[in-house]
């Protein structure tokens, strides 16, 4: 805590405000029970003698509220907020928590603490208080939600230096509001006042905020505060220009994530001091990396830290599709644990592109990015903007979806992963390999290689660089998907794995640079690819980053040559004797070359090594005439297997096919990656399905059973978004390896509520699935 004397006054007060709502809240609550996945039911008897509202032992209201609702509300909404309509909904759909504005930039209450704007139309209206009172009459937990990242002009001229300023001394603004500096007393003393105030008057279970973690990465504030903040931590002045090669904005780039660190701590001491112990503030979150760090979120320490993640990602977008929101669910656990809740804001109204505020999201576009993120452990939370609508269509979207979720919540929570394929991430190579290009660098090859796995229905988990030797008891194949900073520690984590008989597959320039994205010599993998940078590059070698933007009339040709099978017309290549193709190639016995579009430079192989793919350079498109091989063949390597003597399959594929994949979604792509997969996880995929489409596989074990979610992207990938028709697909033949714990003698289809049975032979089940229309979830055991 920044403020000792604040912290005092903080717990003066909250002394003499014992016997309050949320404890009444909490003794109507004593009788609630839960069911815990593999566990009996636990009764949750609130004592109301102690401190806490519970005694030890017992799940705090963050581990069993599951579904969440928010009407976010607006300044105009205090006039005409009808309450009773909303207490019915949160009924009528089993919402079991709500959040609700309280404060920050405008207060939904009549606040004392000075500057802290009324609602335009609050008019001395205690809203926030009614909301509150009549959630805790329904037996809904209440999160009071701040809003901390700006305030009105006269807020900043009576504190100018509370505000984040440029170079030239110039205030940040966003619209008509100034932008509030994160090292400035607004975030030491008003915003803890603000949350001492609205704990004390009310008592809600405990506190979020939407935007909480100040300036992004793209501007660099000047202020007084910052400079002396900055000076004391490094003896350095804050770096004029961003410069990733520059150690002191490196420097500001760390100091600036352990800012939001103590942010977060500094505000879960206040709630907690105001509040009890089980009062926390949790931050609202990006569900993607790159946004994470643009903002200065490490996630992987917020997690650390975190009871329970409040995810704000409304809707897929374009690129990442649907299936982006069970992968960040899966991230998100990993980093957190799966015995905790990740709710996430998701949108009735039409959100991302475009937005429509008011308008309600087609039915099953709302449904399907639902539906993705139960697959991935997420719980859902309907989110509306505004407290009334004239589009009533929007207030039968959540129903069925949560209804559902209440059926089903057993299934859906508290339970393991069961994927055998890792896929490896960090948020350091975010920044310090992504740096400007993040897209480009990191997100592209991640989605080319998910989009791969998803399409050959393999199940795969995300693996933090830094929990490779946690997770590696339970992965066959890790996956670095042109993971080019990696710390020595993370690099000697892979080579652990690998050595102990993993399987490996890195794509790109994985390893190639330092954690601070500074280049190495050579790969620091380089003896497990089997594969090294040359000790006399080409003089004009371009790093991956020069020429990432662009698209090249490039190919790989496939070795070897299968040229002699060739029904067609002579080709002007020398025949060559029938060779035999490697597994890897399966599928490809009719072509001798596959598109590429990046470039390759020369890389020195080892004896030893099996080179599956060559490069072929770029030539012109344009005019036709002139569209012809100049160098038809180069030894220059594509893909190079390689094996560890005791150790595992390792594939590495200097192209970057998965960049490329994400990218143009070629099958080509998607086929080799596939095949590619198969063969270095040495038969470790535990599951395998027939039948025609997109289907985003997820499986999970919990004591006694296993929970499998087929969720059907076949509609959604045939056009663009929004979707607005399911287009059934099936049948599917699935069969999947059963532990040591699960019978497999009950088969249960959660979504179209049917009982089937399988045929179990050699370890594994079968059964038959004979249509999904948006999704199907099915429990053996
Ligand atoms: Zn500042």
């Amino acid at each position: 805590m920044d403020n000792p004397e604040l912290l005092r006054n903080i717990k003066n007060e909250t002394e003499q405000n014992k016997g309050d709502n949320r404890r009444s809240f909490l003794k109507k609550a004593a009788a609630a029970t839960v069911t815990l996945a593999g566990a009996d039911f636990i009764t949750l008897a609130m004592d109301n003698s102690s401190d806490s509202g519970r005694q030890s032992g017992e799940i705090p209201w963050y581990r069993r509220i599951t579904r969440w609702g928010q009407t976010n509300i607006t300044e105009k909404d205090p006039s005409h907020y009808d309450i009773q309509w909303w207490r019915n909904h949160w009924k009528s759909t089993d919402t079991q928590g709500v959040i609700i504005n309280a404060g920050g930039i405008v207060a939904y209450y009549p606040s004392k603490i000075p500057l802290h704007r009324q609602a335009q139309f609050l008019e001395g209206r205690d809203l926030f208080g009614d909301l509150c009172r009549a959630a805790h009459e329904e037996n809904v937990a209440v999160f009071a939600r701040m809003d901390s990242n700006r305030a009105h002009e006269e807020f900043y001229n009576a504190h100018p230096d509370w505000f984040a300023i440029d170079a030239s001394g110039k205030p940040y603004k966003a619209g008509d509001m100034f932008i509030t500096c994160i090292n400035s007393p607004y975030y030491s003393e008003h915003i803890p006042s603000i949350l001492t105030e609205v704990a004390n008057l009310y008592h809600p279970e405990g506190f979020t905020d939407n935007s909480w973690s100040g300036l992004g990465r793209d501007t660099i504030c000047y202020c007084e505060n910052c400079k002396k903040s900055f000076r004391n931590k490094s003896g350095k002045e804050i770096p004029v220009v961003k410069n990733w090669d520059n150690a002191v904005f490196r420097e500001w780039i760390i100091w600036n994530y352990n800012r939001r660190l103590e942010i977060w701590d500094l505000n879960n001491r206040v709630t907690k001091v105001a509040g009890g112990p089980d009062c926390i503030w949790s931050g609202m979150n990006s569900g993607s990396i790159s946004g994470q760090s643009r903002s200065f979120r490490d996630f992987k320490k917020i997690c650390g830290k975190a009871e329970i993640i409040m995810l704000d990602s409304q809707s897929r977008n374009d690129s990442g599709g649907f299936q982006q929101n069970a992968d960040m669910g899966k991230l998100i656990h990993g980093l957190l644990g799966w015995e905790k809740l990740i709710p996430e804001s998701m949108a009735m109204y039409q959100a991302g592109r475009p937005t429509f505020r008011l308008s309600s999201k087609p039915v099953p576009e709302a449904h399907m990015w639902m539906f993705e993120g139960i697959a991935g452990g997420i719980q859902p939370w309907w989110h509306y903007i505004g407290a009334s609508h004239e589009d009533r269509r929007i207030y039968h979207t959540n129903g069925p979806v949560f209804q559902w979720h209440k059926e089903n919540e057993e299934y859906l929570i508290n339970r393991k992963p069961m994927a055998t394929v890792g896929v490896v991430w960090s948020q350091q190579n975010t920044d310090f390999y992504g740096r400007d290009e993040p897209e480009l660098m990191v997100d592209l090859p991640w989605r080319g290689i998910v989009q791969a796995l998803i399409r050959a229905r393999i199940p795969y988990l995300p693996v933090n660089a830094d929990h490779i030797d946690r997770e590696a008891g339970n992965l066959s194949l890790l996956i670095l998907p042109n993971i080019g900073a990696m710390a020595d520690d993370q690099v000697a984590s892979v080579k652990r794995f690998v050595e102990k008989g993993g399987n490996l597959i890195a794509t790109g320039e994985s390893s190639l640079f330092n954690e601070w994205g500074d280049r190495r010599q050579d790969f620091a993998l380089g003896d497990i690819f089997g594969t090294h940078i040359p000790e006399t590059p080409e003089p004009n070698a371009l790093p991956l980053r020069k020429w990432v933007n662009d698209t090249y009339h490039t190919y790989l040709r496939l070795t070897p040559e299968l040229r002699i099978k060739v029904d067609g017309p002579q080709t002007g290549m020398e025949p060559q004797a029938k060779g035999e193709r490697h597994q890897v190639l399966k599928g490809f016995d009719e072509t001798d070359i596959i598109s590429f579009g990046g470039m390759l430079e020369p890389l020195r192989t080892e004896n030893g090594t099996e080179v599956l793919l060559t490069y072929i350079p770029s030539f012109p498109i344009y005019p036709p005439e002139t569209s012809w091989m100049r160098e038809p063949k180069t030894d220059i390597p594509g893909l190079i297997l390689n094996t560890i003597p005791g150790g595992g399959r390792v594939a590495f594929m200097p192209a970057d096919i998965d960049r490329e994949y994400g990218r143009y979604n070629l099958p080509d792509h998607g086929n080799l990656l596939a095949n590619l997969i198969r063969w270095t996880s040495n038969n470790n995929i535990h599951l395998a399905i027939e039948g025609s489409g997109l289907i985003n596989c997820n499986l999970y074990h919990q004591p006694g059973r296993m929970i499998l979610h087929l969720t059907n992207l076949t509609s959604a990938g045939t056009w663009r978004q929004p979707v607005d028709e399911f287009i059934p697909v099936g049948p599917f033949k699935v069969s999947i390896r059963l532990p040591g714990d699960v019978s497999g003698k009950d088969i249960k289809l959660l979504v179209s509520q049917l009982n089937t049975s399988g045929h179990i032979e050699n370890g594994w089940i079968q059964f038959t699935i004979n249509s999904i229309s948006n999704h199907e979830v099915v429990v053996v055991s």
